[in-house]
């Protein structure tokens, strides 16, 4: 005997709204197999949400439902993410769901800064702090720039021989440094050229490192960890 769901109930126990979330997406009642759960669905029924989410095939049946709705653009895809027994779940689990069912960034991977701190938002995410980010001083962060922009048109030129000299290197070290902060440092590649080049510079900056006060790049080697104050 086809059976239908009973309709969502209000968790607070208010009164039963009529069940919309049919597998077709045009707004019917679902239709359920089993009365396991009770006569409801899981979008319709925390309990029976709680159930589902508790075994690898009920999780499973409940993406393949999302992923239906979100295909056919149907309006119950965004419904179940309002007014369904989704909304008792943590913020982090419907991003989950949202992902597994097949829903993007609206944004520009490029010029998001969804995409910029991926790290921060994964680690925020899965509850640890973000990772530390050292920030360097003034003229330290005048010099990377310097270096990083070295010969550029639109960039004016500086006389300082240090930058002469060193802006490839700065630039490289620089770059395998975000590199590896971006892909938290399991990049052997990366990993392997920065090392190279803090040798380098370490060798070029190690005659100056007496002090302070510092010159510039001796003070910009030491906020990046290639020179310590020994
Ligand atoms: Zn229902």
């Amino acid at each position: 005997m086809p059976q239908y769901c009973a309709g969502f109930q209000d968790p607070s126990g208010g009164s039963a709204a009529p069940c919309i979330f049919a597998k077709d997406g045009k707004g019917g009642r679902a239709y359920i197999k089993r009365k396991r759960d009770g006569n409801c669905c899981a979008f319709c029924c925390v309990q029976a949400l709680e159930h589902a989410l508790n075994s690898r095939f009920g999780t499973r049946h409940i993406v393949r439902r999302l992923i239906g709705w979100q295909k056919q653009g149907s309006p119950t895809y965004k419904a179940a993410f309002v007014m369904s027994s989704l909304v008792v779940l943590p913020e982090a689990r419907q991003i989950r769901l949202r992902y597994k069912a097949g829903e993007r960034s609206r944004f520009l991977q490029t010029t998001s800064w969804l995409h910029k701190r991926k790290v921060r938002l994964r680690r925020l995410l899965s509850g640890r702090p973000p990772p530390q980010i050292t920030k360097l001083s003034e003229e330290s962060e005048q010099f990377l720039r310097a270096c990083k922009y070295y010969g550029r048109a639109d960039h004016p030129s500086t006389d300082c021989a240090w930058v002469k000299l060193l802006h490839k290197d700065v630039a490289a070290v620089s770059h395998h440094r975000q590199q590896l902060r971006r892909l938290g440092n399991r990049s052997r590649h990366h990993r392997r050229a920065w090392w190279k080049l803090r040798r380098t510079i370490r060798k070029c900056l190690l005659p100056y490192a007496q002090g302070p006060p510092y010159l510039i790049p001796v003070a910009w080697a030491m906020e990046e960890a290639i020179l310590s104050d020994a």
